[in-house]
């Protein structure tokens, strides 16, 4: 199995990274954000209870999260590995999953830190915004995202330094020097 994390702040071209990177490499995209948004389209019980986090730009507590991706990594364990897009935000989902994952023996091969600069960022989200729809792409909220990305996410960077995981990607590039770049850190992982 091959199992990536892709980690990033909003707007660092997380998403459009990792549906590429499923595709070259046959792996399942778990996307959390888009698993909670369709919950918020569907109009679930969960989606309505996790919207208020999400449309304030917070984040949707750990235990919400986790039991969500569970449940869809349980129906693709079949599947050759998954990459893990916009999880984990919080040292909590990053135990948790490092704990799930080695109860099945498998681990996680490589976390791409996608690196784009704070100006940029804003840049690409107020331009998403026109055509996104998303609710939480707005001058206001993509300030508070960053602002929780910093203090909740950015000390996993530490927690994957430890484990000698992580790889750091220029995400100012263009999209396709970006992707080579990955490329390039998945084939030194790879299990052959
Ligand atoms: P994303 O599409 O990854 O930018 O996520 C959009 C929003 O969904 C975030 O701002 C959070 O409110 C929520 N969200 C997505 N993934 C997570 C996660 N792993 N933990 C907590 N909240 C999340």
């Amino acid at each position: 199995m091959l199992n990536i994390v892709i980690f990033g702040p909003p707007g660092s071209g997380k998403g459009t990274q990792s549906a590429r990177i499923a595709k070259k490499y046959d792996l399942m995209h778990l996307s959390t954000g888009d698993m909670l948004r369709e919950e918020m389209e569907k109009e679930t019980s969960l989606g309505q209870k996790v919207s208020e986090f999400i449309d304030q730009g917070l984040l949707v507590p750990d235990e919400i999260v986790l039991k969500m991706l569970y449940g869809y990594m349980a129906e693709h364990m079949d599947s050759p590995g998954f990459i893990f897009d916009g999880f984990p935000r919080t040292i909590v989902q990053a135990e948790a999953l490092d704990q799930l994952l080695d109860k099945h023996g498998i681990p996680i091969n490589v976390v791409l830190s996608v690196e784009v600069e704070e100006k940029e960022l804003f840049k690409r989200i107020m331009g998403r915004a026109e055509d996104s729809g998303r609710s939480d792409d707005s001058v206001e909220i993509a300030k508070q995202r960053l602002e929780v990305y910093k203090r909740q996410s950015l000390p996993l960077i530490d927690f994957y330094r430890k484990q000698g995981k992580i790889v750091a990607i220029n995400g100012m590039e263009p999209v396709d020097e970006v992707f080579d770049n990955i490329s390039q850190a998945i084939e030194a992982v790879k299990p052959v």
